[in-house]
C-alpha cells in the first residue's frame, strides 16, 4: 500500500496548499479520498492514471473536501471514460452532484453509482480480494467519516530456489495457500513449511479528516502501520480547535500515542502557518514517529 498526498490545506484557500486529498495505491487499483478543489490538477501533476480510479471516498460535505468532485466527473467524461465509477460518501452528496449534471445538460458516458455511508457506525463499506475499506465515525459540525483500509492476507512466498523441478502449478499453488502436499498413501511429499515463508503482515491505513479530539476512534486503529490525522490547529489555538471541532497537532499526536500506531502523518492545515515545524514539535514532542503531510510526495505504508 502507498498513499499519494495531493492536498494538505484546509477550509480558505492558500498558495502555497491545495485542499484535501489524496490517493490510495494498492497496486490492483487505486481509491481516491477526499477532492477538494484542484485535485484534477494533482492528479496529473502525480500522473495518477485514471482508468485505475473505481473508487472515490468523500469523508464530509465541507467544500474544502469535495468541490473538486464535479469537475472531475465532468473531465472523465470529455476523456470518454465508460468504466462504471463509484462515490462514497454522506447524505446529500449524491443530489448536490446529480442536479449540477441536470443543469449543465451533462450525459455522462460510465455508470455513477453513489453509496450514502453513515457517518455514524463503524461499517464495511467496500471489499474485494485485496482489501476491506470501513468508516470511522468522527466528530464534526457536519456529519463526517474517516476511512480505514485493511490489505487482505497475501499469500505465503515461495522459496523459487527451493521448488523442486517437477512439482506443478496447482501444487504451488497449494504450497502458497499453506498446505500440503500428500501421496495416495497420505504420507507428505512436499511440506508446505519447508518451501515457503510467511507472508508479509497485511497492511492498515486510516484516513481521519475532519475531527474533533475523539478517544471513540483508538481502538478501531490499534496498532494500524498508518495514521492521517488532521491537524488544522497549534496548541496556542486549542480552544478555537475545539469550538470548530477540528483537531490540534497534539490531539492528532496523543490518538496516535494511545492507539500506539506505528506511524503518523498531521494535515489539513490552517491557512494562517506558512511554517510548520512548529506544527511538527508540538506533534513529536507527544508522538515522535510524526510526519508533515507534504503535497507530492507518496509514503509507502
Ligand atoms: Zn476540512
Ligand atoms: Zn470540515
Amino acid at each position: 500500500l502507498k498513499i499519494t498526498i495531493l492536498g494538505t490545506g484546509s477550509a480558505t484557500p492558500s498558495l502555497i496548499r491545495n485542499p484535501s486529498a489524496q490517493v490510495l495505491d494498492d497496486d490492483h487499483g487505486i481509491y481516491l479520498i477526499d477532492c477538494g478543489e484542484g485535485t484534477q490538477n494533482q492528479l496529473i501533476k502525480n500522473k495518477i492514471k485514471l482508468t485505475k480510479l473505481k473508487n472515490i471516498f468523500i469523508s464530509h460535505l465541507h467544500g474544502d473536501h469535495y468541490f473538486g468532485l464535479i469537475g472531475l466527473i465532468s473531465s472523465l467524461n470529455l476523456a470518454q471514460r465508460n468504466e462504471p465509477l463509484n462515490i462514497f460518501g454522506p447524505k446529500g452528496l449524491s443530489q448536490i452532484i446529480q442536479i449540477q449534471l441536470k443543469y449543465s445538460q451533462t450525459f455522462l458516458n460510465f455508470k455513477l453509482t453513489f453509496i450514502e455511508i453513515d457517518t455514524y457506525k463503524v461499517q464495511n463499506i467496500f471489499e474485494n480480494e485485496h482489501i476491506t475499506i470501513s468508516t470511522l465515525p468522527l466528530i464534526h459540525r457536519v456529519p463526517c467519516s474517516g476511512f480505514l483500509f485493511i490489505e487482505k492476507p497475501k499469500k505465503r512466498s515461495i522459496i523459487a530456489e527451493k521448488l523442486p523441478k517437477k512439482i506443478e502449478p496447482h501444487e504451488i499453488l497449494t504450497l502458497k495457500n499453506g498446505n500440503n502436499i500428500y501421496d495416495l498413501n497420505n504420507k507428505i511429499i512436499y511440506n508446505f513449511q519447508e518451501f515457503t515463508t510467511e507472508p508479509p503482515l497485511p497492511k492498515k491505513y486510516a484516513y481521519c479528516s475532519d475531527t474533533a479530539y475523539s478517544e471513540a476512534i483508538i481502538k478501531h486503529i490499534i496498532g494500524i502501520d498508518l495514521l492521517y490525522h488532521e491537524a488544522t490547529f497549534r496548541n496556542d489555538l486549542a480552544e478555537r480547535a475545539k469550538k470548530t471541532l477540528h483537531s490540534t497537532a497534539s490531539d492528532a499526536a496523543k490518538i496516535a500515542q494511545k492507539a500506539e500506531v506505528k506511524k503518523l502523518i498531521i494535515g489539513h492545515f490552517s491557512s494562517r502557518y506558512h511554517e510548520l515545524d512548529v506544527n511538527l514539535n508540538e506533534a513529536q514532542s507527544i508522538f515522535e514517529n510524526t510526519f508533515l503531510a507534504i503535497e507530492n510526495e507518496t509514503y509507502n505504508i
